[in-house]
């Protein structure tokens, strides 16, 4: 054996003990003892986040909050349920609520994204039922489908967007579980302005890691 395949075999042997090191730290975050089957027939833990829906809506009656019903909201989110299935990971409790912000807070937002003004708003009110990921409809936002501002565990998504809806929420969900935009395949879910609701093995890994994470910090 030539010594630079004993190298190889040594990374490989390292390579092999970090990766299960990871895989036993996630499942032992994990008090749910539910399970799904794998692609290679072992079972893991399903991952269960709660999630929180926020329909905004404009106390001035003007049309730049959202014109959803809350039970086109939870539609939405049941739907998102199913789309993080093949990762293990799902939302439970799924609440729906409707918010009553100043057209002040939402310009801001639907213009250029700014958040601040919003949550400077909603910190005045109470948020018994806030989630450990957040979600809030409104009816536009600079021209995108949605977004996720970086570092934070919220999202928000319009009204009418030019993919599906169930899409657009799996698609800003998989943001703040830490994946990045797919270059190759449109029928993947972290594609971006596609339909495509596909995670291959890679993110789902990362995102079930990240959705740990988010148990973890809160145990
Ligand atoms: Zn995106």
């Amino acid at each position: 054996m030539r010594p630079r395949r004993v190298q190889a075999i040594v990374v490989i042997a390292a390579l092999t003990l970090v990766l299960a090191a990871c895989a036993a730290s996630t499942r032992t975050a994990v008090p749910d003892d539910s399970a799904t089957a794998t692609a290679d027939g072992g079972e893991r833990e399903t991952l269960t986040l709660s999630l929180t829906l926020y329909r905004l809506v404009d106390t001035e009656g003007a049309s730049i909050g959202s014109a959803r019903t809350e039970a086109e909201i939870a539609a939405i989110g049941e739907n998102v349920r199913e789309i993080w299935a093949q990762a293990g990971i799902d939302f439970d409790p799924l609440v729906v609520r409707t918010v009553e912000v100043s057209s002040a807070a939402l310009l801001p937002l639907v213009v250029d994204g700014e958040v601040d003004p919003l949550f400077d708003e909603l910190a005045r009110v109470d948020a018994p039922d806030a989630g450990q990921i957040n979600g809030f409809y409104l009816s536009e936002a600079f021209g995108v489908n949605g977004f996720a501002p970086t570092g934070t565990r919220v999202f928000f998504v319009v009204d009418e967007p030019t993919v599906p809806d169930e899409r657009v929420t799996s698609h800003e969900i998989g943001h703040i579980l830490g994946l990045r935009h797919a270059t190759r395949d449109p029928g993947r879910l972290m594609f971006s302005g596609t339909d495509g609701t596909t995670l291959n093995q890679e993110e789902q890994d990362v995102a079930r890691y990240f959705a740990g994470g988010i148990l973890n910090a809160e145990n």
